[in-house]
C-alpha cells in the first residue's frame, strides 16, 4: 500500500473521531440522519467495494500456493504448524483477558444497573455443524455465501490437481496467474476510496456509541485496549523475536497500513487482500504461505475477539454478582476458542461468540446489552490485533518453512 495513502487513513480517521465528537453535541435526528443517509452508505460503499475481491482472490491464491507446492507433505506440516499457532496465542490472549479483567475490575458491582435490560441473542453455528460443512456439497453455493472454510477445502483440492497435472492443465493455471494480477490492480484501485471509508466509518462509530456512553464503558475499554495492546508487545512480539528471528519494530511497521484497515472496516474477511498483500510485500512472507495461513485465519483466529469476550464475561458476571468458579474460566476459554473456528471475521460477530461463552458459564445474555454501544469501536480495534495475528504466524511460519523447500515461490 501507498505510504501517502496510509498518512490518509489516519488522517480521516482522525476528523471522522473529531466529526464524531462533534455530532454528540447536535439533536439526535440531525445525527440520525446523517448517519443514515451520508456516513452509513459512504462506509457500506467501501466495505462491499473491497469485499468484492474476497472471494476471488481466496480462491485463486490458495489454488495457487497449493499447486505451487511441490509436495503434499509440505500442506499437511504448514497446516499443522498454522493450526498449533492459532490455538496457542488464542488460549494466551484469553489468559491475558481473564487476568485484565480480575485485576481492574471494569465491572464491579453498583456501577451498573441491570433493571430492564434486553438482549436478543442471535444463534451461533453449532462447532460440529462447521467441521462437517468444511467440505461443501456444492461449490457454487460456497461460493456465494462467502463460506471461508469451504471455500479454503475446494482452492486446495484445485491446486492439488493442478500441481498434480501439471503441463496438461498449464492453460488454467496461467489464467489464474493472470487472474491474480486483476485482482491486485483491482485492490490498489479501490484502497484510493479507504481514507473516505474509514472517514464515514469512525464517524458514524463514534457518533453511535455517544461521549456518556463512552465515559461509563471507560473502565471496560481500558481493560480490553490494555489486553490488545500486552498480546501484541508481549505474544507476538516474542513469536516474531524468537521464532522468527526479526526485529518486533520492523514488523509492525512493516504491517502497519494493514491494521489501519482492519480498524477501518472492522472487518478481517474484508481486509483480507490488503493484509495479505502487505504480508507479502512489505514482511516478505512467501505468497504460497501468506495465501494459505492469512485466509485460514481470518476466519479461524481471532485473539483481538477472544480478549474482549474474556473481558466482557468477567466484566457481567461482576455487574451481576456472579462469581466464576475455575472450572467455569476454563469453560470460558474452551468455548470461546471453539466458538472463533466456526464464525467468520466480520464486524460484529464477536458479540455473536460471547453470547455463546456466556450462555455456556451460565450468565445472563442480556450483559450483552450494555457494551453494545461501545462494541463498534472495540471491533475496529480488535479486528487490526485480529490480522496482527494471522500475518505473525505467516511470518513465523514462512521463516520455518525457509529452506525445506527447494522450489521456486512462483505463484
Ligand atoms: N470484526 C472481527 C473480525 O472481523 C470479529 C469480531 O470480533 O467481531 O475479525
Amino acid at each position: 500500500m501507498h505510504k501517502n495513502l496510509t498518512k490518509h487513513i489516519l488522517l480521516a480517521l482522525l476528523f471522522g473521531v473529531i466529526a464524531g465528537l462533534i455530532l454528540n453535541f447536535v439533536p439526535e435526528s440531525i445525527f440520525s440522519r446523517l448517519d443514515t443517509y451520508v456516513l452509513t452508505p459512504v462506509g457500506d460503499i467501501f466495505l462491499n467495494l473491497i469485499t468484492m475481491l474476497v472471494v476471488p482472490i481466496v480462491f485463486i491464491s490458495i489454488s495457487l500456493g497449493t499447486a505451487s507446492l511441490k509436495d503434499p507433505v509440505q500442506l499437511g506440516r504448514i497446516g499443522g504448524k498454522t493450526i498449533g499457532f492459532y490455538l496457542i496465542t488464542t488460549t494466551i490472549a484469553l489468559v491475558i483477558g481473564l487476568s485484565l479483567a480480575y485485576l481492574i475490575q471494569p465491572g464491579a458491582e453498583g456501577a451498573f444497573d441491570t433493571q430492564g435490560v434486553e438482549y436478543e441473542a442471535e444463534e451461533a453455528p453449532p462447532i460440529m455443524d462447521t467441521l462437517l460443512n468444511i467440505i461443501p456439497d456444492n461449490p457454487v453455493n460456497a461460493m456465494a455465501e462467502a463460506e471461508m472454510l469451504q471455500i479454503i477445502a475446494i482452492a486446495i483440492f484445485f491446486g492439488v490437481a493442478l500441481a498434480k497435472l501439471g503441463d496438461k492443465t498449464a492453460g488454467l493455471h496461467r489464467l489464474l496467474e493472470q487472474g491474480n494480477e486483476v485482482m491486485m490492480f483491482l485492490v490498489r484501485i479501490v484502497m484510493y476510496t479507504a481514507p473516505y471509508g474509514a472517514f464515514a466509518l469512525i464517524a458514524s462509530a463514534v457518533g453511535a456509541a455517544g461521549v456518556d456512553g463512552l465515559q461509563q464503558m471507560l473502565m471496560y475499554m481500558i481493560t480490553i485496549i490494555l489486553g490488545l495492546v500486552l498480546h501484541a508487545g508481549i505474544t507476538y512480539s516474542l513469536a516474531i523475536r524468537v521464532l522468527g528471528k526479526k526485529s518486533p519494530v520492523h514488523f509492525f511497521k512493516s504491517f502497519f497500513p494493514a491494521m489501519t484497515v482492519a480498524f477501518s472496516t472492522a472487518s478481517s474477511s474484508g481486509t483480507l487482500p490488503i493484509s495479505m498483500r502487505t504480508a507479502q510485500e512489505r514482511l516478505g512472507v512467501s505468497k504460497k504461505v501468506s495465501s494459505f495461513v492469512q485466509p485460514l485465519g481470518a476466519t479461524i483466529n481471532m485473539d483481538g475477539t477472544a480478549i474482549m469476550q474474556a473481558v466482557a464475561t468477567v466484566f457481567i458476571a461482576q455487574v451481576w454478582g456472579a462469581d466464576l468458579a475455575f472450572s467455569q474460566l476454563v469453560m470460558v476459554v474452551l468455548t470461546a476458542t471453539l466458538a472463533s473456528i466456526g464464525t467468520a471475521g466480520v464486524p460484529g460477530v464477536g458479540l455473536i461468540m460471547l453470547s455463546m461463552v456466556l450462555q455456556q458459564v451460565g450468565l445472563p445474555v442480556e450483559g450483552i446489552a450494555l457494551v453494545l454501544g461501545v462494541d463498534r469501536l472495540l471491533d475496529m480495534l480488535r479486528t487490526s490485533l485480529n490480522i496482527t495475528g494471522d500475518a505473525a504466524c505467516a511470518y513465523v511460519i514462512d521463516r520455518s518453512e525457509q529452506g525445506k523447500d527447494t522450489a521456486s515461490d512462483s505463484v
